[in-house]
Formats: structure tokens, sequence, C-alpha cells
């Protein structure tokens, strides 16, 4: 350990105590040590960095107070002097917890005083909501990892570079600091890759996975703050198990830092604070470093000052799984670019919209019909129609391969979306015939025409789904009576899909399918997918599982041989049950997959919709976690989530996908739709007509009037005169419990 270094983050960590303790004493002044602190909107954890590395739960400025003075002053070692040749080590890593938990501490505070965030534009704390969100991405491989960038590049085309290096390969950027009052957000406004809009909303960088958090150093704690909470949301560590949840960061969490522009004494305390999580530090100054790996998987500093190259290096001292794609289109291609926007006055031309039709259709045809990587562009190109106009497209792509079956139509189909999103400035929105695609001005320059769509199509098909795929080819078509034709066609096959799709029940097949991918963050989780019950993320259906098992058979998502019935109504299987009890090492060794009293499945931490019973009327409420506040069982989302997450089977709590409220399969041993009582507004319009189908079929065909929203009330007394006022369905039946 560089002597450098160790002093200069204890004196940082120092200093950083220092002011946490001044910002108590003032705040205890002001409003009394029993004040609350927390975030605008709660999380499970309270104060998820000191929940992590000590147990407590800090609910208010006294228990803060006891955490500073017990936990964070204690680490804080004496400064190494010249003549002191004792490891430094151990205290500079000390110096890292006092920083984070005393950093934490002052940020809390901060929201009580209304001075964080800082100032607008500026995200700050990251709710568990976004942190679940996302997790599904960081899971599956979308996103290989994210790093934290502190200070601000030399000029905003080294700023530029370095973020579009990232976003190449769909990092998950914070952005974090200054250097010298400059910050990376105002050089990528400066460079174009922010709007200006990004003042307003900070959100809005989420979408290109680029994240403003905040201005000042101390800001880190927010990024640092949701690699803890993975570990405890998505590893199912508990709280208070430091070596745990330091252990799962450094092993399940790809994070790095990366310094820009000069390193003082806090960025080094906060370096130090990433380097217990197993975080490596990559900064672009001269200066020390620290090569003898042990804390993170690799090196812990390392100084790399050539910008061109700083983001391989990183991506090597973290030890990131990146892939590249190198599509030979104009325009680069990335799950980041995935959720840019082309506004109006940035629009060369737009396809489908208001008042055209944008569709996209996949066939399969016969091998000797299609010459693989044929691309042909009927109708006026890009270069022929006015700036800023609308028109009609079509893209209708032809696939074969022995592997194809026609179950993987619209699967394939609906990869037009993403697809065509990852590539920098072409925005895509719907399917079938309800498209929407926009080709950005800075596109259109960088030379993107109707071919690229064709191109791009091909490669990134070829590419995810070669196992299945011999052949593709491409028309994209702007002639209107050949879209029209087309149209004609393609109207009958998506006819016939969902004909196919609704007939497909749970009986009607003997094979179920797995999904463990969740695994990487939940070790114990198991996901049972069957035509009638989707994947609890909502992202996986019966027939997504059967193709990826058909494109990668040793991959996540395997066959489930459901084998003889154990119990009919609640859906237990003997295949079923031994294939979790080996996946899911063997903790698990019964699942009813239509019950969430008797065996339920386990929850991961990515679920839609967690159901919770509601003794008090003898029924269950379900809450996504788009809702942010209180419900009947006193629990909001969040703090419902910390409970249900991790892997574990819950008795009476479940997580699962929206779409399997309307499912006739829906708990049904346990009295089926018929118990839901309170669901939020939102959820119960999107799925109003499925609620009403299956109440219909179980006798109550207006049950989702029947059903309480926050509107009645988000308590159980609130709700239940409205219940009994609508005679709920689930008053009458038997008892749940
Ligand atoms: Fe995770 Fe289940 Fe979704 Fe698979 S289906 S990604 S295991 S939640
Ligand atoms: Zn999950």
């Amino acid at each position: 350990m560089s002597r450098e270094i160790a002093t200069a983050a204890i004196k940082g960590s120092h200093e950083i105590v220092g002011r946490a303790r001044a910002d108590l004493a003032a705040a205890i002044e002001k409003h009394g040590a029993t004040q609350a602190i927390g975030w605008p909107e709660l999380s499970a954890f309270h104060l998820p960095m000191i929940a992590a590395l000590t147990g407590r739960d800090v609910a208010n400025l006294m228990d803060a107070q006891a955490v500073l003075e017990e936990e964070a002053s204690p680490l804080l070692a004496a400064v190494p002097d010249e003549h002191n040749w004792l490891p430094y080590l151990p205290g500079a890593l000390d110096a890292g917890g006092a920083t984070l938990m005393a950093e934490e501490i002052s940020k809390a505070i901060g929201y009580l005083e209304g001075t964080e965030p800082r100032q607008p534009g500026w995200f700050g704390f990251i709710s568990d909501t976004i942190q679940r969100t996302l997790g599904i991405q960081l899971v599956d491989g979308r996103m290989p990892g994210f790093a934290a960038l502190v200070g601000a590049a030399p000029d905003v085309e080294k700023a530029v570079y370095i973020i579009r290096e990232l976003q190449k390969r769909s990092i998950l950027v914070f952005l974090v600091g200054n250097s010298n009052g400059l910050t990376v957000r105002d050089q990528l406004i400066e460079g174009g890759v922010f709007s200006p809009d990004i003042l307003e909303h900070p959100e809005m960088g989420w979408d290109t996975y680029v994240v403003p958090v905040g201005p000042d150093t101390e800001s880190l704690i927010y990024v640092l703050d949701w690699a803890a909470r993975a570990a405890m949301i998505f590893g199912g560590i508990p709280k208070g198990d430091m070596k745990g949840i330091l252990d799962y960061t450094r092993a399940h969490t790809f994070a790095f830092g990366m310094g820009l522009g000069p390193l003082d004494d806090i960025k080094y305390a906060n370096g130090a604070g990433a380097i217990i999580m197993g975080f490596p530090v990559i900064a672009d100054t001269p200066g020390p470093e620290i090569r003898p790996t042990g804390v993170c998987t690799y090196e812990e500093v390392v100084r790399e000052l050539d910008h061109s190259r700083i983001v391989e290096t990183s991506v090597q001292v973290r030890g990131l799984k990146v892939t590249v794609r190198d599509v030979n289109i104009p325009v680069p291609v990335a799950a980041a670019f995935e959720g840019e926007t082309v506004r109006r006055e940035d629009m060369q031309v737009e396809f489908g919209g208001k008042n055209n039709m944008a569709m996209e259709f996949l066939r399969t045809r016969p091998a000797d019909d299609i010459k693989d990587g044929d691309v042909q562009v009927i109708g006026p190109d890009v270069d022929e129609m006015e700036e800023g106009s609308s028109h009609d497209i079509a893209l209708l792509i032809e696939v074969a391969g022995r592997k194809m079956q026609d179950d993987f139509e619209p699967i394939l189909e609906r990869q037009t979306h993403l697809i065509v999103n990852h590539a920098m400035g072409i925005f895509h929105m719907g399917q079938r015939d309800l498209a929407w695609i926009r080709i950005s001005k800075a596109g259109y320059q960088a030379g993107f025409r109707l071919r690229h769509f064709g191109d791009l199509l091909i490669s990134e098909l070829k590419h995810s789904y070669g196992a299945i795929l011999d052949k593709v080819q491409v028309r994209v078509v702007t002639d209107k009576a050949v879209i029209d034709k087309a149209h004609v066609e393609a109207r009958e096959v998506w006819h016939a899909r969902d004909i196919r799709i609704a007939g497909m029940t749970d009986e009607t097949v003997d094979t179920y399918y797995s999904c463990t991918l969740c695994q990487s963050y939940a070790p114990n989780h198991v996901c049972i997918i069957t035509p009638e019950r989707l994947g609890l993320c909502g992202a996986y259906n019966w027939l997504d599982g059967k193709a990826a098992y058909e494109i990668n058979p040793t991959g996540g998502n395997q066959p489930v041989a459901k084998g003889a019935q154990v119990l009919e109504a609640e859906g237990e299987f003997k295949g079923v049950n031994d294939f979790v009890h080996k996946y899911s090492q063997r903790t698990v060794d019964r699942v009813c997959l239509y019950s969430m009293m008797d065996a339920p499945m386990t929850s991961c931490g990515c679920f839609e919709v967690i159901l919770s019973i509601l003794p008090e009327a003898n029924g269950i409420m379900a809450v996504n976690r788009e809702y942010r506040g209180m419900t009947p069982c006193g629990m909001p989302f969040t703090t419902l989530a910390g409970s249900v997450g991790g892997g574990n089977v819950t008795p009476g709590f479940l997580g699962v996908g929206r779409l399997y409220i309307g499912s006739p399969k829906f708990i049904r041993s346990d009295g089926g739709i018929r118990r839901l009582v309170w669901m939020p507004r939102e959820l119960k319009d999107q799925l109003r007509e499925a609620i009403n189908k299956q109440g219909e079929a179980l006798g109550v065909p207006d049950l989702a009037d029947r059903i309480a929203d926050e509107t009645v009330g988000e308590t159980g007394e609130q709700i239940l005169p409205f219940l009994t006022e609508k005679q709920h369905p689930a008053l009458e039946m038997e008892p749940m419990f």
C-alpha cells in the first residue's frame, strides 16, 4: 500500500467524519434528536450502507449519532507519519468504512434540510424501486457492470469519447463530483450527449445509461449505497453481515471507479470506501498505484493516463465480460442507446406514429426462397424524403432454419424493437403494425439509410438466435402498394398467433420451463414458467423459455417435465418438485404453482408485483413496484420487497409478474382472483379486462369495480366499508387462514 494514498485517505476520512458530526449537531439542535431522517422514497434498508455494514436501522438523528460515534469514529486511524513503517492498508480501508457511514449520514441530513440533491439536474439518492427495475438487466448480462466517474475529463471531446466507449459496452455510468467546478454532466451537455433537458429531468439519464448523481465527491455514497443494496436485495445477504456483503459486492457487483482529474483527500477517502467493496479505482493522473491484489479481484488502484485506453483498462482491471457488437452500419449499436428518444426537432424523418403506419412482420419461408444476408429497399429512401416528414414503412423479415418453429416467430419479431432501438440516433416504439420509428438528423448525417435497418436486423438476429436461424433476409418497404399487400398477410398471421396463444393452457403441455437467470444474484431462486404463469419479472413467458432453450440448451432456461400430479388445485407436480429441489441447491423441496399459502415459489428481487395476505379482509392485495404509496398490509412496496426477495419462500407473500393476475391459474387453490381486495388504481386499470374475465368465470363479472384501490383507502380499516358495500366476494368466502 502506498503511504501517500493511505495518508490521504485517512486524512480525508477524518474530515468527512468531522463534517458529519457538525451536520448532526446542527440538525439535532434544530429539530431534536428524535427527528426522522431518510430519503424521498423510503428504503427498506433505511440508510442502506449503514444497515449493510453494521446491521443498524437508522430511523432518526439519534440513531445516526450512535452510529457515527460507536461504529464510524472507532475506525478512524491516526494519520501515518513519515517514520511510521507499519502496514497502512488496514488503516486506509477502515477509513473507507468510516467515510461511507459518515457521508450517508450527512446526505440523509441534506435531504432533511432540503439541500440534497445539491442542485437541480442531479439525481441524488437512488431508490429501491429503480434498483429493482434495473436488476434484471444486470442479472441477464445486458448490463455487464457499472462505473462511477468522479471528477471531470480534461476536455469535452475526451468526456464524450469516454462516455461513448462505456455506452458501447452497455456499462451503466454514474456521474459524481467535479474537477475545479467542472463536471462531466456539463461536458456532456456541451458535447451534445445530453440534451439540456437533463437539467430539469436528471432521471432521463437512466434511459441512456448515464446518470448524473451529484456534483460533489460525497455523492459517491449514493452509488455505493446501490451496490450494498444489491447484496441485500438480490443476494439475500442479511444486513449487518459485513463480510458477506463485501464478498458479494466484490464477486457479483461489477463496478469500478474512474477518477478523472486531480485527486484530493476526500476523493482518496471515497476511493478507499469503493475498494473495501471490491471496486477498483482507475485514475487518469500520475501518482502511486496499489497493484498487489487481495481486496479487489485484481488491482486496487491503477493509473491510465491515456484517455483513449482508460475504458479498456478499467474493464480489464475489474475483470468485466463485455462484448462490443461491431455491426456494419454507420452508427454504433449497444443496449445503452435503447432508451434514447429522438425529439421532433432532432428528427430527420419518421415512420408510423399518428398519421402513418410502420409495421414489422417476421415470417418463416422455405430455405430455398431466402438469400441469406440480402437486404432490399423497395420504395423511396430517406434521401428522397423531406426533412421532418412522416411516412409508411414495412420491415419484412424472412427467416429459415432447420430448428426454426412457428412458435418462435412472435419472439423474433418482437426483437425488432430492441434491435432497432440499440442503434444510436434511431428511435423505435411499439410492435406489429403499431410501430413508430424515427431517424435522427445526427443518424442521417452519419450515413444511416433504409438498408441499414436490414443490415442491423440480420446481424443482430443471427448473433442472438444463430442456433435456430440459418438464413435471414429483409425487405425495407416504403412503397405503399407493397406495404398494403404485406399488411393483409401479416394481419392473418397475427390473428392466428393470438388464437394459438390464447388456447395454450398449463394442461395442454407436459413440459414447463425453468428460469434460473436470477441465480447470479439470488442463488436459490428458481422460476417455473408455465403457459399460464410467466416469470415473476414479467420478461419471460413459456414460449420465451422454450425458444431460449432451443437457442442455448445449456443456458438458464431448461425444460421441466411436469411428471405425476401431486395436488391438483394447488398445481403441485412431482417433476417440478424434483427440479426445484435440485436447482435450489436443495433448499426448496415443494412448489405449488397456484398457491401463495402452501409451498409458494421462491421470489428473487425483480418481481413486478407483490401479493400479500390481508387477514382482516379474508383476502389478498397486490402492489406493483411503480406504486409509491402505503398499502393496506401496512408496508409500501419497498419494505414489502425487502421481506419477500432474496430467493426465499415466504408463505402469505409472493412476487409475481403482472400478467399472472389475469391468469385462470392465479392463486387458484387459495380461491383465485376472488381473493383480490386491493390493488393500485393504475394496475387495476391496466388489467381490468382480464380481471373481469376471470371474475366472470368465478361468478363475479364486475370484479374490478369491487376491488378497492388507493382512492378508497390505504389501510384495512379504510377499505373494509367499501368492500362490504360492494359485496366483495372475499368477505363471503371460506376463511383463508
Ligand atoms: Fe429472474 Fe425468473 Fe425473470 Fe428468469 S424469469 S429473469 S429467474 S425473475
Ligand atoms: Zn430475479
